[in-house]
């Protein structure tokens, strides 16, 4: 006794706990277990892969990969968001018919939206709801955010984070959807700018301005007909085609894997 956890014992316990959080509240419990797997792919908060594992008895089992670079730059709320977006891949591919590769299809979409999550492929209020490219954004008064909440009580925390975010990953954290959220459900800031992290220890926690911002900073957006275009942080754009506003994908892109 007396002896400390080991950082990465802590790290899984604490996903690990999350998922059992969310299986659940929004899920009642029916979901299967899975490896969660901690990656850093360019880009992508998460992804889904079907049976991805296989153990020596012969069992496979599904991954669920988290991009720690954004556990201290996003809202919590939006980490959380990821899981249960993954977890509802999870679902599809236990209980439902998931189609073809990335697709994410409308049964797909209308589970997220049973469960208070809005699928939107610009991440914001209209953009479309099923894509190869698919975010989402909480539903206020949702079955998603009330399971937050819940688990805020709780004292619910990630206590290992990226010390050096790359600045785009910083810029897409502080326009997220989950900085206008309250804090009782994870979101209003990020956990770099909390008082549980020195802010000596993370690298780079500031958005570069628009002076100051170079190639490497610069985001993704689009609008709901599909068009792209690069900017920096803080643009607001309309698309002359679809009336529709652009939103930021490099927060929400994210690769779906289903392997056969
Ligand atoms: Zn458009
Ligand atoms: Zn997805």
């Amino acid at each position: 006794m007396g002896r400390k956890i080991t950082p990465t014992a802590q790290n899984y316990a604490e996903l690990q706990a999350a998922y059992d959080h969310f299986n659940q509240a929004l899920y009642g419990g029916t979901l299967p277990t899975c490896l969660i797997t901690l990656q850093r792919e360019k880009r992508t908060c998460g992804y889904f892969s079907s049976q991805r594992f296989a153990d020596l008895d012969g069992q496979t089992t599904d991954e669920i990969a988290l991009n720690p670079a954004y556990f201290a730059v996003v809202p919590l709320v939006e980490t959380m968001q990821t899981l249960v977006h993954e977890m509802a891949h999870l679902w599809q591919a236990h209980y439902g018919d998931p189609g073809r590769g990335r697709y994410h299809n409308g049964q797909w979409a209308d589970k997220m939206e049973a469960i208070g999550l809005m699928p939107s492929s610009t991440g914001k209020p209209g953009g479309q709801r099923t894509g190869d490219r698919m975010a989402d954004y909480a539903i206020e008064g949702g079955s998603f955010l009330m399971a937050c909440a819940e688990l805020i009580t709780r004292d619910f925390r990630l206590s290992w984070y990226d010390r050096y975010p790359a600045p785009e990953v910083v810029a897409a954290g502080q326009e997220s959807e989950g900085m206008h959220l309250s804090a009782a459900v994870g979101g209003g800031s990020t956990p770099a700018q909390g008082i549980a992290v020195a802010a000596s220890l993370v690298v780079r926690p500031v958005v570069a301005t628009a002076t100051t911002a170079n190639r490497s900073n610069r985001l993704k957006y689009a609008c709901s007909c599909g068009q792209n275009v690069w900017g920096k942080p803080g643009l607001r754009l309309r698309c002359e085609l679809c009336e529709s506003v652009f939103g930021i994908t490099n927060l929400t892109e994210e690769v779906d894997t289903i392997t056969l």
